[in-house]
């Protein structure tokens, strides 16, 4: 690795290097910022020599402590990531020690969930349930002139695709154990792989919204590398142009004129391949890749609620989380964000604010899965019952526009 991340988060390798830990079958407790592992004898050379561990997160606590700091770019950070890509393996934990009023879990006057023009049914069932988390360790990598790494954690709810951030904040508080202490029916199922895939899927898409700012940062310090170069290169050919133009309004010898006018020519070719070379050189690309994985299972609680308006007719889940114990919020059928306020699509699917269109002509409220369009002339949004295709061009109007799109 070359360079050292400059705001790569430290919280993060420390959950992986924690977590990477535990995977090979060390021992580790952590004490005042220090992770401190006995390691199994396999790993001992590569790791601790003596097979005890004690790493610190931050350079001051490393100081203090006199022990080693691990630093993304540092070797033993490297040395961690080769090793869990060489295990490339799916391991299992289990979120232990919940407990949770086993009489009544879902308490609905507790919901944070507004359903905006519906209303909903609850049957009063409630049945307990292994709610499965993948955690993804991505390895992302800038890559233009300079190179930076570092890691990312993503942990996805692979029931409703919601992200956990929550749970990532928690996991130092929690007993996170390579055996269960909870009985769930499908406690040993694993998600099947559509759900695997879809989890993953999804877990790349929460990381790219994650790394976002940082790849726009990376992205304006390439660009005025280049800008820089660019000037230094412009400058540079500029003068040699200066400088033979000048050579060659001195000479009138046709012999010598047309070496200089090919000197010229040749110049310019050289000035173009120069910048397109930079600007290979200082395109920033991003590598992601997964360095390992990880199902997570914990309980929770699960009702159904009956969603209904005038038009349509919906199923949600209301779940009960004992880790946070508060309800969650349900899922939206397009973002699969959680959302506090709900709508009912007309066609039956429950999205949020940010996923609904009202059409103008029915006032119908549609996700936006269905279809809805809008007015060629006008913009206003029309569900697909109410768009008129013309036959001659082909536009979407609304009634009052019909024939007045072309
Ligand atoms: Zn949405
Ligand atoms: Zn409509
Ligand atoms: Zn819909
Ligand atoms: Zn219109
Ligand atoms: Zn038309």
């Amino acid at each position: 690795m070359a360079a050292k991340s400059q705001n790569g988060s430290v919280g993060e390798l420390e959950a992986f290097a924690k977590e990477l830990l535990q995977v090979l079958g060390a021992l580790v407790e952590e004490r005042e910022g220090v992770l401190e592992a006995v390691l199994p004898d396999a790993h001992r050379k590569t790791l601790g020599g003596d097979g005890f561990a004690r790493l610190a997160f931050d350079p001051h606590t490393a100081e203090k402590a006199g022990i080693q700091y691990l630093s993304l770019g540092s070797p033993l950070a490297d040395e961690l990531i080769a090793m869990a890509s060489r295990m490339g393996s799916v391991t299992r934990w289990y979120i232990n020690g919940l407990r949770w009023s086993q009489r009544r879990a879902i308490h609905l006057d507790q919901w944070k969930a507004r359903f905006a023009n519906a209303r909903i049914f609850y049957d009063e069932m409630e049945i307990p349930f292994a709610c499965h988390y993948l955690l993804f360790n991505f390895q992302v990598s800038y890559l233009s002139d300079e190179k930076r790494e570092e890691v990312h954690t993503v942990v996805v709810d692979s029931g409703s695709l919601q992200p956990a951030p929550k749970l990532q904040e928690g996991w130092r508080r929690m007993r996170l154990e390579p055996k269960r202490d909870f009985y769930a029916p499908d406690a040993d199922c694993l998600p099947n792989a559509a759900s695997l895939t879809a989890a993953y899927q999804r877990s790349i898409q929460l990381l790219q919204i994650q790394i976002a700012a940082t790849v726009a940062t990376y992205q304006r310090r390439a660009s005025r590398h280049f800008e820089m170069e660019s000037l230094r290169i412009n400058t540079f050919y500029d003068d040699t142009k200066d400088e033979l133009r000048r050579r060659l309004e001195r000479t009138e010898e046709p012999e010598r004129r047309r070496t200089l006018e090919h000197k010229i020519e040749a110049s310019e070719v050289e000035r173009e391949r120069k910048l397109a070379d930079a600007g290979a050189k200082h395109h920033l690309r991003v590598a992601l890749s997964l360095l390992n994985a990880a199902i997570v299972s914990q309980p929770k609680v699960s009702g159904r609620v009956q969603v209904q308006n005038r038009y349509a007719t919906a199923e949600a889940s209301v779940v009960f989380d004992p880790l946070t114990g508060a309800l969650e919020l349900p899922s939206c059928h397009v973002c699969h964000n959680g959302a506090t306020t709900i709508h009912l699509c007309a066609n039956g699917h429950l999205a949020c604010d940010a996923c609904i269109l009202t059409c103008s002509a029915c006032q119908r409220v549609h996700c936006r899965e269905c279809g809805v369009g809008a007015c060629s002339v006008c913009g206003r949004a029309l569900c697909a019952h109410n768009q008129n295709r013309c036959p001659s061009c082909g536009q979407v109007t609304c009634q009052d526009h019909r024939g007045r799109c072309h």
